[in-house]
């Protein structure tokens, strides 16, 4: 080959972008992601004075490599510790003894400043991939075109990587195997703040699993945001449901455990994540097949976290020659 490879990535969450970060220097990238905006399941709702994380809550740094990454984010005010009062319905809180980051002033703030130079092509969603003479064409949804690529790597989740990537992706099996669960976010903002005792606190037993004043972040609007997650049990229960039986129903669950009057909420608002959280991953830090040239990677290679995602890209990154 001469000149600079051309890779493709698929998706803009942190996996994507960290694999852009690390391959740059040595080939031209291109992200592609089929949201407007960037950051994947580390997301954030604007809407009037009220600003929801509707995807991950915060996220643990426990390997070297992600807190040395993070330490430079933290130094620049784009990710900071979050300390809330915890609670716990139907059980004793949590005791987090790790330090919870967040990024400033939303989740997505960390893969908007890792997207820096990375060239990212939002609100394009992939749709195929077919080989000419040996490299990779990306059709869209949109029936744009775009190519050639020497690689293609896809970070969506497993059950969407498995449908974009060809038959002849040795890793097929592998990702055929892992499985992702679904998640319901409903979010509330309150113009008058009522007056809780906790900032965020998990349920036990329950349609819901976690509630956040998201407020209590730090860098957050002033609007006083309540981000009410239900359990993956009842999301994947739920899924074909109508959305306003579901909203309804978690409105209810939220009342009913916290006495919080969702009545009075200026901003109701609910969000189905359909691919939220691993429940089976696949055990490989990454798949790769060199002879074709393409891989999948992301959360659902490991503990289906922020940093699992991070750690995802960087070990794929260390395996590939260009
Ligand atoms: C409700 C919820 C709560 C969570 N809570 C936590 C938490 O508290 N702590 C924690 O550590 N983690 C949490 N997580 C998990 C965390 O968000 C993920 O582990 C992490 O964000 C995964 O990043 P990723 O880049 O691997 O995948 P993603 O962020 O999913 O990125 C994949 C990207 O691919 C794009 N894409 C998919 N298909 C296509 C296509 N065909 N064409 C173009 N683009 C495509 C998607 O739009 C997406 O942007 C939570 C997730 C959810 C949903």
């Amino acid at each position: 080959m001469t000149g600079r490879a051309r890779i493709a990535i698929i998706g803009a969450g942190i996996s994507g972008l960290r694999l852009a970060q690390l391959l740059s220097s040595k080939a031209d990238v291109t992200v592609f992601e089929k949201s407007r905006g960037t950051g994947g399941r580390m997301s954030t709702r604007r809407a009037d004075v009220f600003q929801f994380d509707h995807g991950a809550q915060y996220f643990t740094a426990r390997g070297d490599d992600f807190q040395r990454f993070l330490a430079a984010h933290i130094e620049q005010g784009t990710v900071a510790m979050w300390c809330p009062r915890l609670a716990c319905f139907g059980g004793q809180p949590p005791q987090w003894t790790a330090p919870r980051y967040v990024g400033v002033p939303g989740m997505n703030a960390l893969c908007k400043a890792m997207a820096g130079d990375v060239e990212v092509r939002h609100e394009t969603r992939v749709l195929e991939l077919e080989r000419k003479d040996g490299r990779w064409h990306i059709g869209t949804a949109d029936g744009e075109g775009f190519g050639p690529f020497d690689w293609v790597f896809s970070s969506a989740p497993a059950e969407q990587s498995a449908a974009l990537l060809p038959a002849c992706f040795s890793g097929s099996f592998a990702l055929g195997q892992a499985r992702m669960l679904g998640c319901y976010s409903l979010m509330l903002g309150f113009d008058a703040a009522p007056d809780l005792a906790w900032d965020a606190a998990a349920v036990l037993n329950s349609p819901l699993a976690w509630l956040a004043v998201n407020s209590t972040k730090p860098g957050r609007s002033a609007g006083f945001s309540v981000l009410c997650q239900s359990s993956n049990d009842w999301a994947e229960a739920h899924l074909e449901a109508d959305a306003d039986h579901v909203r309804s129903t978690l409105a209810q669950v939220v009342r009913e455990v916290t006495g919080l009057d969702v009545d009075a909420a200026q901003y109701v608002s609910l969000h189905k994540w359909r691919f939220a959280k691993v429940d089976r991953p696949t055990q490989r830090p990454f798949l790769l097949d060199a002879d074709n040239k393409l891989g999948a990677f992301g959360d659902w290679c490991g503990a289906g976290r922020v940093e699992a995602g991070f750690d995802s890209a960087t070990e794929l990154a260390r395996a590939l020659i260009i």
